[in-house]
């Protein structure tokens, strides 16, 4: 099933939502909050980059447009290091609660601020909010989007019905047990307690890996550089990384990677 008869797959993918997120999905605006956003920016990617370097693994960073146009020497970065840039929205807006017409031009500016700074315009796609509206996949098809990832239906990749015309959408899966967020996010509002122990993680992703590698499955992992990118837990992750690699035959891979091997062996 997998590339060259590897045995499974892996997805490493970082949602870089820095300020966005706070400013989009919680509406706060004050300075201590959005400095929790701008680490990410200031020393959780940089950590995280440096650490896929080392590994020699590729990932797919989800970046709202807001991000890109505040920090495109970061996404020039991502980009000139072989990453994959997917479309995370504008400002990690909730597409639920967007008109269409609204929704439709959010897609549009999120892909445009990726394009201006890599040239090419991202062709996967994780909703922020994690609530679809009921047109984002079709807006997704007519934009030409390869893949979504942000449902939690399976273990592995599987199509989606898009409208009442047959038309379909590859998911590529996400699953909250294998994110970085429930597990580290600490919230005021809405209460979130966060600061759980790497250890503990480490015992949850690692175990899913060794079940996903026997079954010859696809294991998507979903990061943020401002959650994952804390020393204690980039170092968790850089762990985790030497693990995964320590099995023979995985296929590390980007999510385009990934979409363009199923939808080619259809
Ligand atoms: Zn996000």
């Amino acid at each position: 099933m997998w590339k060259d008869n590897k045995r499974c797959a892996v997805g490493l993918s970082f949602d870089f939502d820095a300020e966005s997120l706070w400013m989009g999905n919680y509406r706060y605006d004050y300075p201590a909050v959005l400095a929790r956003g701008e680490y990410g920016a200031r020393a959780g990617l940089p950590r995280i980059l440096k650490i896929l370097g080392r590994h020699d693994v590729k990932a797919t960073f989800f970046v709202p447009g807001y991000t890109a146009e505040k920090y495109p020497h970061l996404i020039q970065q991502i980009h000139e290091q072989g990453h994959e840039l997917g479309h995370h929205g504008y400002l990690h807006e909730n597409p639920g609660k967007c008109l269409p017409d609204e929704e439709r031009e959010i897609i549009q500016k999120g892909i445009d601020c990726l394009k201006d700074i890599t040239g090419y315009a991202p062709v996967g796609y994780r909703i922020p909010s994690g609530v679809h509206s009921p047109q984002t996949l079709e807006l997704l098809l007519e934009f030409g989007f390869q893949y979504e990832s942000s449902m939690v239906a399976d273990d592995t990749p599987y199509m989606l019905d898009v409208g009442d015309g047959g038309a379909k959408m590859l998911e590529i899966p996400f699953s909250w047990e294998l994110d970085d967020a429930p597990h580290f996010l600490f919230r005021q509002k809405p209460y979130q307690t966060g600061m759980s122990s790497q250890s503990k993680v480490y015992e949850i992703w690692a175990a899913e890996f060794e079940v996903c590698y026997q079954e010859g499955g696809y294991y998507g992992l979903t990061c943020h550089p401002q959650v994952i990118g804390r020393r204690h837990r980039a170092q968790m992750y850089d762990k985790l990384l030497a693990f995964i690699k320590s099995f023979p035959d995985v296929w590390i891979a980007t999510h385009i990677d990934i979409a363009r091997h199923i939808l080619d062996s259809q």
